[in-house]
């Protein structure tokens, strides 16, 4: 009988100007970026640490610190290549992805379509598998004011 688990992800980027902003593993046209010590990709962050959390298998930080330069402006869809490795070693596959944003600009919707399509193909995994849904935060708290992206993602994972 398969086992399943659910896990749960929750992240935080800054937000300013000079930055690229990654996003769902595709890059944003805006003003400001997400600052980080990888690309500072708060949707794949998530999903990393949801991923890992239905497994049992510590954070993100914990496999990829942000003391190592080796992960300096690293891509994040490498660690959620790494990350799926991870959990596919463990024994599980991925039931399905649910992920909400929280951010008051750029309008997200448009992207969503590409989001999903570039991340299946990083996690192997189907596009109906991948949820994506955006909110602002009707411009209160620091998403309100431009001064970052939160996300929030929840993952249901089975043994195989
Ligand atoms: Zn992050």
């Amino acid at each position: 009988m398969n086992k399943f688990r659910i896990g749960f992800g929750y992240d935080v980027h800054q937000l300013k100007e000079g930055y690229d902003f990654w996003l769902g593993g595709i890059k944003l046209e805006h003003e400001k970026g997400a600052v980080g010590h990888s690309d500072a990709d708060v949707l794949i962050h998530v999903i990393c640490d949801a991923l890992l959390g239905a497994a049992n298998l510590r954070d993100i930080g914990y496999h990829f610190s942000d003391q190592d330069p080796k992960f300096k402006g690293i891509d994040s869809k490498i660690l959620l290549k790494e990350v799926m490795v991870l959990l596919r070693d463990s024994g599980y596959e991925v039931g399905n992805l649910d992920i909400t944003i929280c951010l008051q600009l750029p309008k997200v919707n448009p992207h969503i379509p590409a989001m999903k399509s570039c991340l299946a193909e990083v996690m192997n995994v189907s596009e109906n598998d991948i949820s994506i849904k955006a909110t602002t935060t009707e411009k209160l708290g620091f998403v309100g004011r431009q001064e970052g992206v939160s996300a929030y993602c929840s993952a249901l994972i089975y043994s195989v």
